[in-house]
């Protein structure tokens, strides 16, 4: 019976039967002091003397004293166990809620009742197992969104693959360049995807270097002019005139930003504009990509960061895309610890996504790079 109400009930059993103990004892020990002779009640009543009459009232007053505290004991031995079965009756609920969520019953929730102290921990195991049922909820549904993304190419592929064997389409170059278009959809998908675990498992493997966004930013826009110009679309940029220096992946970063103005091509048509603003405020850099596109209604701009999420398919139609790319750049700037916005004032107004990230000090640097040594 190593139960706490037991443990408990047995302290307060103690602790009263030391104190109804207390005038028994002290009664003996008085009894045992009396000066010899008979008892004074067995002495005839004539006979008795003032200093008899004394004694047998103290006598009587110490049998009703420990007559009450007989009585007592027994009360507060009822009222000792009624206590502490209220008060670890929340712990037993507890314990019931810890059991049904290793069971994988997600939605159980303890009842707020008792001491303030037991409703704080109630109120945190709850909200401990609300996180889990969240959490649970997002796994299905990644889980769901991976297949149905996957199911896609490989249902072309077999398709065509069957139609060339019925005949169907000819085996030239032409269809084993389409199939070959669906495998690489499929490997961008498939790697997307273990990046994205990756990161949200916080194991990205981050190479961080000291790193120069001004030359990077600028190196981008390089890469992405030809695009701009075969497409119409007028790219331009504000840099500062200082290198913008930090401790950063340089790979991870360069992708987070070619996601953004990749995006930022898409989804800007012809005679549309792009514009990349670097600044440089404290010890943190942020990076503006600014579009004239075709914007993001607010109702979906708190989605835009989700896994597989796309925006109306209609607006994205014959667009190419997995949903995944805003999902990695966030997870890559979350690993250096920074932040990731997405603003647009309606459809057809334009989008603007902003990075921040912490530029760690370069004495921080050279101590790093000692302590690697
Ligand atoms: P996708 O592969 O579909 O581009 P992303 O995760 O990069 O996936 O983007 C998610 C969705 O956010 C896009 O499908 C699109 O609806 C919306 N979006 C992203 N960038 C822009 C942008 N610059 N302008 C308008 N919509 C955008």
């Amino acid at each position: 019976m190593n139960r706490l109400w037991v443990w408990i009930s047995v302290v307060i059993l103690g602790v009263v039967l030391l104190v109804s103990l207390f005038p028994v004892v002290y009664r003996l020990v008085e009894e045992r002091n009396a000066p010899p002779g008979p008892p004074p009640d067995s002495i005839p009543f004539e006979e008795r003397t003032p200093e008899h009459f004394r004694q047998m009232g103290e006598r009587r007053a110490w049998i009703n004293l420990s007559r009450t505290l007989a009585v007592a004991a027994i009360f507060g031995l009822i009222a000792g166990v009624l206590l502490t079965r209220w008060l670890v009756a929340p712990l037993r609920q507890l314990e019931q809620g810890a059991k049904a969520i290793a069971k994988h019953q997600l939605d159980f929730r303890v009842p707020l009742k008792g001491s303030t102290e037991m409703r704080l921990v109630a109120s945190s195991f709850n909200q401990m197992a609300t996180e889990l049922e969240i959490q649970e909820i997002l796994r299905r549904k990644m889980l769901a969104d991976v297949t149905h993304e996957l199911r896609h190419p490989i249902h072309v592929i077999q398709g065509n693959l069957r139609a060339i064997l019925d005949e169907v389409y000819p085996l030239n170059m032409q269809e084993i360049d389409k199939l070959l278009e669906q495998t690489s959809n499929l490997t961008a998908l498939v790697d997307d995807l273990h990046e994205l675990a990756l990161a949200e498992a916080k194991e990205l493997p981050l190479n961080k270097q000291g790193t120069d966004l001004t030359l990077m930013v600028a190196n981008t826009m390089e890469i992405f002019q030809p695009l701009a110009s075969n497409k119409g679309v007028t790219l331009a940029s504000e840099l500062p005139s200082q290198p913008v220096d930090g401790r950063l992946d340089p790979t991870r970063i360069r992708q987070a930003l070619h996601n953004l103005l990749g995006n930022a091509m898409q989804y800007t048509p012809e005679g549309g504009e792009i514009k990349v603003v670097l600044t440089r405020s404290g010890e943190w850099a942020e990076i503006e990509v600014r579009d004239t596109g075709i914007g993001i209604p607010p109702e979906n701009l708190p989605r835009v960061f989700d896994r597989f999420y796309r925006a109306d398919p209609s607006r994205n139609r014959n667009i190419p895309g997995t949903g995944l790319g805003l999902a990695i750049a966030q997870a890559i700037v979350q690993a250096h610890s920074g932040e990731i916005q997405a603003a647009s004032a309606g459809v057809n107004q334009g989008s603007t996504f902003t990075i921040r990230l912490p530029l760690q000090s370069s004495s921080q640097n050279v101590l790093e790079d000692q302590v690697r040594k």
